[in-house]
């Protein structure tokens, strides 16, 4: 039953209640643990990686006096992970570490990420707070269909549920056939997923005949690839379920870092674990709230692997102004554009979310669609695959106008023309975790 110690959300549960902390207690943990945290990384991180560019700089632990004092901080990068391979960021006895986790890389070795027994509680915790903050409680049913192993989404969705004291169905990713028959026999309410495997599920149950409106589902926690606003949108109104966007990454803790609330406007970080800055990708200046930049974040409550001022690639902003929902976490927008996808085409900076965003709005268009990127005669050419959602018979000149049509948003979403490929309902293949959406053939 939700409590009602808090008049403004309904959901209010007592695990909730670091989530509307009053901004005085809530900076003041947050300097307390930011302190510790830089201390204990600068004096026992196996490859002293921190202490070195500290001392470089000249800043000392003791230098952290106020939440300001952050910008004094070196940032770390992803390539630190990659080049201390697969322990040196680590500062406890390999003994304290309870668990391990990877994430493969596009070249070479994965990068490794470890937990003592202490971040799984906080891990699990955060995730909890998340499937609270998306109406769920103990009464939910949840499908966690991210993959589990090496990969922190199957694991982090199941432990944060069992805290919930949800009933947790472990389906980790792929035989879609049987994730509708456990969806429906097992009535289930709540699924954890990327969302290109739920518009795969949702379209192989219309297949099989299955409504998903008529099953018990109501919601799915979202995340580990960028979608847009128009994708929740197609979701909501062709499942009608609530689409959440969950956001998280390995290197600061897995999934369970920012959630939306009711609202499902920006994600709330969940700031108590994890501080966040937005900075200039260029210069690494810090910015002022609101303008958009690269996200940073730095781990608070980690103990295996303590994250200061970690660049996390992700392109947000900080909205600071109150949520409806009364959480007194400072909320992100939605990431759209991670400065990894961003692709250069002819000169032009090309996200595949802008051309996502371009094709949800047209008519007639699966959720199913690929950028492929050539270079002929020097000259770089995209090209999109899109399917339709049934051929209109042979209706030539139908197809030719939804041809243009998608070709004019594209061009004034990116000021590209590309050429435009419909493909027949079906054809391009599915995925079952994150979503191969470009194809780069320009070597
Ligand atoms: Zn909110």
């Amino acid at each position: 039953m939700p409590h009602s110690e808090n008049p403004l959300d309904a959901h209010f549960h007592p695990a909730s209640a670091p989530d509307y902390l009053p901004l005085p207690q809530l900076r003041a943990l947050q300097l307390r643990r930011l302190r510790e945290t830089v201390a204990s990384a600068y004096r026992h991180q196996n490859c002293g990686l921190l202490k070195q560019r500290m001392d470089d700089a000249g800043v000392k632990p003791d230098d952290v006096n106020t939440l300001d004092d952050i910008r004094r901080l070196p940032f770390s990068v992803k390539t630190d992970l990659r080049d201390t391979y697969p322990y040196g960021l680590f500062t406890v006895p390999r003994g304290e570490v309870v668990r391990l986790h990877a994430s493969s890389g596009t070249t070479g070795k994965p990068i490794v990420v470890g937990y003592t027994e202490d971040d799984i509680a906080t891990w699990s915790d955060a995730m909890r707070r998340c499937l609270l903050a998306c109406g769920l409680s103990r009464d939910d049913v949840i499908q966690v269909s991210y993959g589990y192993g090496l990969f922190t989404g199957g694991l982090g969705a199941h432990y944060g549920g069992e805290a919930l004291g949800a009933t947790v169905v472990p389906t980790s990713g792929g035989n879609t056939d049987r994730q509708i028959m456990v969806m429906q026999d097992f009535g289930v309410t709540a699924i954890c997923c990327t969302p290109s495997y739920f518009t795969h599920i949702a379209e192989k149950a219309a297949d099989f005949g299955v409504d998903i409106r008529k099953t018990r589902l109501k919601a799915g926690m979202f995340g580990a690839e960028p979608w847009t606003e128009a994708m929740r949108h197609r979701i909501q109104e062709d499942t009608g379920i609530r689409a959440y966007d969950i956001y998280g990454l390995s290197e600061i803790i897995g999934p369970g870092v920012a959630i939306e609330c009711s609202e499902q406007n920006g994600l709330h970080i969940l700031e108590d674990y994890f501080y966040p800055e937005i900075i200039d990708p260029e210069t690494g200046e810090v910015l002022p709230d609101g303008e958009e930049g690269e996200l940073v974040l730095t781990t608070l409550a980690k103990q295996a692997i303590p994250m200061i001022r970690y660049r996390t690639r992700d392109i947000t902003s900080l909205m600071t102004e109150p949520c409806a929902c009364g959480r007194s976490m400072r909320r992100i927008r939605r990431i759209g554009r991670r400065s990894d996808d961003m692709m250069i085409i002819r000169g032009v900076n090309v996200y595949p979310s802008q051309i996502e965003a371009a094709l949800m709005r047209v008519k007639g268009l699966s959720p199913h669609y690929q950028i492929i990127v050539t270079r002929e005669s020097g000259l770089d050419q995209m090209e999109i695959q899109v399917e339709i959602t049934e051929l209109p018979g042979d209706r030539m000149q139908d197809l030719e106008s939804l041809k243009k049509t998608i070709a004019h948003n594209i061009f004034s979403t990116v000021g590209i023309n590309a050429k435009v490929n419909l493909a027949e309902p079906k054809s391009i293949a599915r995925s079952e975790g994150k979503a191969k959406r470009v194809i780069d053939k320009r070597g």
